[in-house]
C-alpha cells in the first residue's frame, strides 16, 4: 500500500453519520456529515454513507472505506447487535461492499477510537494502549503493538463490563457489578440522586447532569465530591487490573465525562495507584484522550491505512 495515500474513515453513530478523507499521518483532508436516520435501515444507511465516500474522493486514489459502529462486530464484518440503530446480525461489510467500489473494513466504535489515540493521539509512538470513554456507557478497547486486540471471540475489550463491585448494581448486560453500572453518566446521577433522597445537602438538586456533578465536586460540594471519589475509585480498581495484566504503555481515558479533567482524574490516580502491583503502576502514562470527535473516522481510516 502506498504509505502516502488516504483513506475514508467513517463514523456511524446514532445521531449522525460523520465521513472524512484522512491521510496515513493522521491528517483529515476533508469532511462531511449527515443525520443517520436510523429509520432508513441497513441499506439506507450504506447508501448514504456510499453518497459521503463519493463526495470525498477527489480521484487521488484511495487505499479504501473503514467504518466505526456502535455495536459489536465480527471478523466477517457482520454487525451482531447495535442497540442504537436497532440491528441485529446485520451483514453490513457486504451490505456497504455492494455499494462501493473500495476495500471496505468495519470495526466496533471504541476500537477504532483506541486505534485512532494509538496512531495519532496520545499513545503516538507507544506499544500497547488501552481505551477507556466515560459516557452513557463505558466504552473500551486495548490495542496490542499497534493493533487492535479482537481475541478469540472477536469482542475482546470490554472494560466497562469487568466487574469491579461482586453483587453489586445490575448493569445493562444483565451482570452484577459490572464498571458500567458502577461510573457511567447515568450510575453517577443515580448515586448524587440517592444522596439527596437520603436528605445529604447539595448544592445540585433538579436537572442533574455528570457535568453538573463534577463542576460541583470541584466547587467544593461534599455529596458531589463523595460521589466522583466513588466513580474514580471503581474506575481506579478496573485500570490496575489492565495494568497488572497488561503493563500498557498508556492508558487514554475520553467521552464526555472526561472533560471533568482533574476533578476526576485525581480519584483515579489515587485508586489506581492503590491497587497496581508494586513497580507497575509508573510504567503507565494515565492520560486525557486528545482526538476527541475526530477519533471515530480517524481510527475508521486506520483500520485500512498501513502505518
Ligand atoms: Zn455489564
Amino acid at each position: 500500500m502506498n504509505p502516502g495515500s488516504s483513506a475514508i474513515g467513517v463514523d456511524l453513530g446514532g445521531t449522525f453519520i460523520k465521513a472524512a478523507r484522512i491521510t496515513a499521518s493522521g491528517t483529515i483532508e476533508a469532511q462531511t456529515r449527515r443525520p443517520t436516520h436510523p429509520e432508513s435501515g441497513p441499506e439506507g444507511i450504506a447508501d448514504s454513507i456510499a453518497e459521503m465516500a463519493r463526495e470525498l474522493n477527489d480521484g487521488s486514489g484511495l487505499a479504501g472505506l473503514g467504518i466505526g459502529v456502535p455495536g459489536v462486530t465480527t471478523a466477517e464484518g457482520v454487525v451482531v447487535i447495535a442497540p442504537n440503530l436497532d440491528w441485529h446480525h446485520i451483514p453490513f461489510k457486504q451490505i456497504l461492499q455492494n455499494r462501493i467500489d473500495l476495500p471496505v473494513a468495519i470495526d466496533n466504535d471504541a476500537n477504532v477510537a483506541a486505534l485512532a489515540e494509538a496512531r495519532a493521539g496520545v499513545g503516538k509512538g507507544c506499544n500497547t494502549l488501552c481505551f477507556l470513554t466515560l459516557g452513557t456507557g463505558i466504552g473500551g478497547a486495548v490495542v496490542l503493538n499497534g493493533q487492535i486486540h479482537h481475541g478469540a471471540s472477536h469482542s475482546a475489550g470490554e472494560i466497562g463490563h469487568m466487574c469491579v463491585l461482586p453483587g453489586g448494581p445490575q448493569c445493562g448486560c444483565g451482570n452484577l457489578g459490572c464498571l458500567e453500572a458502577l461510573t457511567s453518566g447515568p450510575a453517577m446521577v443515580r448515586l448524587v440522586q440517592k444522596g439527596l433522597e437520603e436528605g445529604q445537602k447539595s448544592t445540585v438538586s433538579s436537572d442533574l447532569t455528570p457535568e453538573a456533578i463534577c463542576n460541583a465536586a470541584a466547587g467544593g460540594d461534599s455529596l458531589c465530591t463523595e460521589t466522583v471519589q466513588q466513580v474514580g475509585g471503581y474506575l481506579g480498581i478496573a485500570i490496575a487490573n489492565l495494568i497488572n495484566v497488561l503493563s500498557p504503555d498508556v492508558i487514554a481515558i475520553g467521552g464526555g465525562i472526561s472533560a471533568a479533567g482533574n476533578t476526576l482524574m485525581h480519584p483515579i490516580l489515587e485508586s489506581t495507584r492503590e491497587h497496581t502491583l508494586e513497580g507497575l503502576f509508573e510504567h503507565t502514562q494515565i492520560v486525557l484522550a486528545t482526538l476527541g470527535n475526530d477519533a471515530g473516522s480517524l481510527g475508521a481510516a486506520f483500520l485500512v491505512l498501513s502505518i
